[in-house]
């Protein structure tokens, strides 16, 4: 099933996400359509709330298709070391058409479950270190243009506010 994105403005994206506990074939399930939905929307991440579900729980795939490996399910992710700096322009699936630089670390290791509920430690660089932090800033309700300066913040939310009033933000 392919579901929605929600985009920036529904209040989902900007509150913490509830932890997973329950991992059943529902979740199995859940994580299946998260992959689909990415895909169909041409991302490397997606958080459950960006489909409106307030879970800790996110999908990531930096290859888009090419390498299995590369598919990871993040539940109850947390950022256990960060090391270096890296600016790279960064979107989000919530927040279309926009781009913007973004500084983060550029390599980082999480901790997290598997979709059987298995903990594993996982270090990426790079691009896969950037959808670590950003999968993970969903899910603690943060969006990347929180880490970009005020100004440039502004004029995103101006011109998104512009495209709800014309009807082409939904
Ligand atoms: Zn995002």
């Amino acid at each position: 099933m392919i579901y929605r994105i929600v985009k920036f403005g529904d209040p989902v994206l900007e509150k913490p996400a509830e932890p997973v506990i329950v991992f059943d074939d529902e979740l199995k399930k859940l994580v299946e359509d998260m992959f689909e939905s990415m895909y169909e929307a041409h991302g490397v991440g997606l958080a459950a709330p960006q489909i409106g579900i307030s879970k800790r729980l996110a999908v990531i795939d930096v290859s888009f298709k090419e390498n299995p490996d590369a598919k990871l399910v993040l539940a109850n992710p947390e950022i256990i070391h960060t090391e270096g700096k890296h600016t790279q322009p960064e979107g989000c699936l919530s927040i279309p058409e926009f781009r913007e630089p973004v500084t983060r670390a550029r390599k980082v290791t999480i901790r997290a479950q598997d979709v059987n509920g298995k903990w594993y430690e996982k270090t990426g660089e790079d691009m896969l270190a950037r959808a670590f932090l950003h999968e993970t800033d969903h899910l603690n309700g943060r969006l990347y243009i929180s880490h970009i300066s005020a100004l440039k913040r502004d004029l995103i939310k101006r011109k998104i506010r512009k495209l709800v009033r014309a009807g082409e933000w939904h």
